[in-house]
């Protein structure tokens, strides 16, 4: 995580980096887990991607010069991948961003690791509640949005002002504004 995070940093002068982790597949006692590190840097061209994992690989000899680097990150990230049972991966588009991504199978807690205080920490009164979220990058968008849906609450995603606009309007026609029992 650490070698892919910093390099997208490190060849994203523009735009974002995004983390994200999903459950592949779950048995009694593990997981697999994929994790995703996309950013919208420069890119790597389809040519050079088979050269990426191997030991002391630098795709461009200036960029080095410019972004520094050892070129064994990634040969170090895809031993530690395999020795974790799992896989790496990369898609890109040249100049537009690369997505770097990674299987691992880990092993479960035995019980359910959050249980009581997970849902102690919950805050039930927002249970229901409606929620405009506004925000012209779509990435802050759906981070906001899936952290109130566990919440319970009602969300609605709009990418302007005008678009938020239009939406109270339409919250405020159906009598529907704040609160789903209408307070
Ligand atoms: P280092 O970054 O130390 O040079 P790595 O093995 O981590 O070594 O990366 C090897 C090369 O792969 C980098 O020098 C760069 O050319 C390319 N590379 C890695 N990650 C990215 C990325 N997110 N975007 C563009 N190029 C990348």
């Amino acid at each position: 995580m650490t070698n892919l995070v910093g390099n997208a940093v490190k060849f994203t002068d523009h735009g974002e980096v995004v983390v994200r982790v999903t459950r592949i597949s779950e048995q009694d006692e593990n997981v697999v887990l994929r994790f995703s590190i996309r950013d919208s840097g420069i890119g790597i061209p389809v040519d050079k991607r088979t050269l990426l994992f191997s030991k002391f690989s630098q795709l461009d000899p200036s960029s080095t010069r410019r972004y520094g680097g050892t070129g064994l990150g990634l040969a170090i990230s895809k031993q530690l991948a395999e020795l974790m049972g799992g896989q790496i991966g990369v898609e890109s588009v040249e100049g537009q961003g690369s997505e770097f991504w990674f299987t691992v199978r880990m092993g479960l807690q035995s019980g359910n690791a959050l249980g009581a205080r997970g849902r102690a920490l919950t805050p039930t009164n927002l249970e229901g509640m409606r929620v405009l979220v506004v925000d012209d990058n779509a990435t802050s968008r759906e981070i906001l949005c899936k952290q109130l849906a566990t919440w319970g609450m009602r969300t609605l995603n709009t990418k302007n002002g005008i678009a938020a606009l239009t939406a109270l309007a339409t919250a405020q026609e159906q009598a529907d504004p704040r609160y789903c029992d209408g307070v």
